[in-house]
């Protein structure tokens, strides 16, 4: 779990496919991967060194694998933080955070746009345990600091959204909470550190589901979390020894490489999202479009400067209607119409993904909740992917031009 110093500063680009390549006796150039459960030991001494901590070697599977551990220094190379720990989705690695770093009285800010089991898991259930937590508008900063208290420990925020793209000021968030001597954990997962790099505006905590782009290709569930060594060796390891919430050697292998193209893969996705995003925005049967990258948004230069002057893969847009009824029944049109892009809640793919977040990530809500949450039954997300942009517009176009 820890990161080699280099020969000398490589470039991220390198990195990507060059870090954490530990080969075998057998010299493999593709990273190896490891499906052990169990380690033999070179002796017992070495063993029970190697329990008590004092001497580095791998014991069992749910601490540790070499195939895990490569996976993890080379995500916290991209991140550009010293250390990072896996684990099996990105919901486990946010319920390893907050068990790892918070107490029955303590009290956690959160954005209200956040990922919906992310609200679910600190609203619901870690309310369950005594935590306290507080929802605040994404982009009104002013909000999260009133919201602070003196049992504030933790500030947790995610940009762009899902699925209206809003934006959140990272740096101003990290200075509200260091003055109250919490730390700021955020979820890149949307740009990813192909594009944003939350270490370089204060954020403490990086927090992944390497479900979506990390594999970029729809295959496997994983997660990690990277921050400073001391974080991950004295806070979060000894939480996945005693929950187990441990990364399965096969995925952290599919994710380990997924990152090698995770550069090309967000700047061409991106590049169709914009291109996708422009031509909805002049589609007369659309309303408004929701993506970072338009001049529209209205964080669109905070975003520019956070996310490398890029969008991201996805976007969002509410179809025309006069009110709520007839806006589900065209969004479904819209929807039902496809021939290649897959209908998937789902995002994160080379494949173009499309979905209705009022009926399904978002159907839980109350219609005045999905309301305050400015979600509305006319509103289609589309994670963007790989397909030529031509064959993702004529495919959106057979919904939308009967439509106008
Ligand atoms: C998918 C997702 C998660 C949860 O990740 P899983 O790997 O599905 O557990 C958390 N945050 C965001 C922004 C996501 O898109």
């Amino acid at each position: 779990m820890t990161q080699p110093t280099p020969p000398r500063p490589l470039h991220r680009d390198t990195l990507a496919v060059r870090e954490a390549v530990a080969r075998s006796q057998y010299g493999e150039n593709s990273e190896a991967l490891y499906l052990t459960s169990g380690y033999v030991q070179p002796s017992a001494e070495a063993a029970a060194r190697r329990f008590a901590g004092d001497e580095e070697g791998y014991t069992y599977g749910r601490y540790g694998n070499p195939t895990v551990s490569s996976f993890e220094q080379r995500l916290a190379a991209l991140e550009g933080t010293e250390a990072a720990i896996g684990t099996a989705s990105g919901m486990s690695a946010i319920l390893m955070m907050c068990l790892a770093l918070l107490k029955a009285g303590d009290h956690i800010v959160c954005s209200r746009s956040m990922f919906g089991s992310t609200i679910r898991l600190i609203g619901t259930d870690l309310a369950r345990f005594g935590v306290e937590s507080t929802f605040v508008s994404q982009t009104d900063t002013a909000a999260w600091q009133a919201a602070m208290r003196s049992n504030t420990r933790l500030l947790f925020a995610e940009t762009p959204t899902n699925p209206l793209t809003e934006v959140c000021d990272i740096q101003a968030l990290a200075d509200i909470a260091h003055n109250a001597g919490a730390l700021l954990a955020l979820d890149n997962c949307f740009a990813t550190p192909a594009l944003q790099r939350p270490v370089l505006f204060g954020a403490d905590i990086i927090m992944h589901s390497g479900t979506k782009y990390l594999d970029g290709q729809g295959r496997v569930m994983a997660g990690a979390l990277c921050a400073s060594q001391a974080l991950v060796t004295e806070k979060f390891l000894p939480l996945l020894k005693s929950g187990g919430m441990s990364l399965a050697p096969f995925n952290a292998w599919v994710v380990l490489k997924g990152l090698e193209t995770l550069d090309l893969r967000m700047r061409a996705q991106s590049d169709q999202a914009l291109a996708l995003a422009q031509w909805l925005q002049d589609h007369p049967a659309v309303s408004r479009v929701y993506y970072p990258g338009l001049a529209s948004h209205p964080q669109h230069v905070l975003a520019m400067a956070q996310q490398s002057g890029v969008g991201g893969a996805v976007l969002s847009f509410d179809v025309k209607a006069a009110n709520p009824e007839q806006a589900r029944a065209r969004a479904f049109a819209v929807l039902d119409a496809m021939q290649v892009l897959s209908l998937s809640t789902n995002l994160g793919d080379t494949k173009t993904l499309a979905a209705h977040p009022a009926s399904t990530s978002h159907g839980r809500l109350t219609e005045p909740q999905r309301q305050a949450a400015g979600i509305g039954q006319g509103l289609i997300r589309v994670a963007v992917g790989l397909e030529h942009i031509d064959d993702i517009k004529a495919d959106l176009a057979l919904g939308l031009d009967p439509l106008s």
